[in-house]
């Protein structure tokens, strides 16, 4: 027998999220975000789902190779764009549109030689310091690549810091707009944060990443309970041990949980190697044999430790669903002090993925 433990996606919440998110923002179109392996769920895996797109962004050439050699014909993002002038070869070969953010990049899409016009996405650095030319150049560079004979389509792209709380969008549009004043082209600005909460930014293009698996940009999952979206991802093991503790007795490394009556404890077979947060301490949420109860002590690296109080009825075999269905993955990030984002997308790759 394997061990207990596996992930399911859900294909169909991946065709239903991504026909919801059109409905958020009608007059788009969208880039799927597919980056970290489809946040973790696996290109090969899920893009198949999700071809009612109007192309899928990400960041490493061997996904956008892999993504083309599985099939797709459609438009591929580089959201970061290429790393070296040579880049500028496969960039032509996969017929892959790049965002371009710093001089440098010019300079090699200049003296590049290649087969066709490459599309690209001027990126302008709104206020989240990352990425991206000052809104003041941008009209100057937007003009500079307009010149060039290697430069297709051109759009303007920025990235809010911000959509996700009470800051909100407005000071990075409002850099964004000065950026776009003398620049006569198509915009793509939002994340799932905007595409949800900010349809003003929605522009031609949106680029929504976690929404697409069913989790939430904020991190609360009551922030997206009422929008209909899925979650694709459901993480299931089951109880391989059950401990009946008297008062007094310690569970976990570091005996960080003490039992204060008799209590009977379970043992599930997911730790920390299989993606499974360590910062999980006591009384983050646990789906077991289909009731809700919490981790009790420190996760483990192959195990974690459950409270069957609220289950009498559990036995060795049991099943246990750590998020996914029945336990948004946004509970327990936040039980956790992360976000859906990191847990979804470091799966481990030790764990089976089944998909439905
Ligand atoms: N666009 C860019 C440039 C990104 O880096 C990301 C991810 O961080 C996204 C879009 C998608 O973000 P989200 O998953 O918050 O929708």
């Amino acid at each position: 027998m394997p061990r207990p433990i596996s992930a399911t996606l859900s294909l169909s919440a991946l065709t239903h999220n991504l026909h919801l998110i059109r409905g958020f923002a009608p007059r788009s179109k969208v880039w799927t975000v597919v980056k970290a392996n489809g946040y973790g769920h696996g290109i090969s895996r899920i893009w198949r789902s999700l071809s009612a797109t109007d192309g899928f962004a990400l960041l490493d050439f061997n996904e956008a190779i892999l993504l083309r050699e599985s099939g797709w014909q459609g438009p591929i993002l580089l959201l970061e764009g290429f790393f070296t002038a040579e880049d500028l070869t496969r960039v032509d070969q996969y017929r892959l549109t790049t965002s371009v953010h710093s001089e440098w990049q010019i300079k090699a899409l200049a003296h590049a030689s290649v087969s066709q016009p490459v599309d690209i996405y001027l990126k302008v650095n709104s206020g989240m310091n990352r990425l991206g030319f000052a809104p003041e150049r941008a009209g100057d560079v937007w003009q500079q690549l307009r010149e060039l004979k290697q430069v297709g389509e051109m759009t303007l792209m920025s990235h809010f810091a911000t959509a996700d709380s009470v800051e909100g969008v407005d000071a990075q549009m409002a850099a964004i707009n000065l950026a776009g004043q003398n620049i006569r082209g198509p915009r793509c600005l939002a994340n799932s944060a905007a595409t949800l909460w900010h349809p003003h930014t929605h522009h031609d293009w949106i680029r929504p990443g976690i929404i697409i698996y069913g989790a939430s940009p904020s991190g609360e999952w009551k922030d997206i309970a009422h929008t209909g979206l899925q979650p694709v991802m459901t993480l299931n093991s089951e109880l391989i041990a059950i401990q009946e503790l008297n008062a007094g007795a310690r569970v976990g490394y570091g005996g960080r949980y003490s039992v204060t009556r008799p209590q009977r404890i379970g043992v599930v077979a997911c730790g920390y190697a299989d993606g499974y947060p360590r910062h999980a301490t006591s009384g983050t949420p646990v789906w077991v044999d289909g009731v809700r109860t919490t981790t009790v002590g420190t996760v483990s690296m192959d195990m974690l430790a459950v409270d069957l109080t609220p289950c009498p009825q559990a036995q060795i075999g049991s099943p246990v669903e750590l998020w996914g269905n029945n336990l948004p993955v946004d509970e327990v990030a936040t039980a956790a002090g992360t976000l859906g984002y990191e847990l979804l997308s470091a799966l481990a790759p030790r764990v089976p993925v089944s998909t439905i």
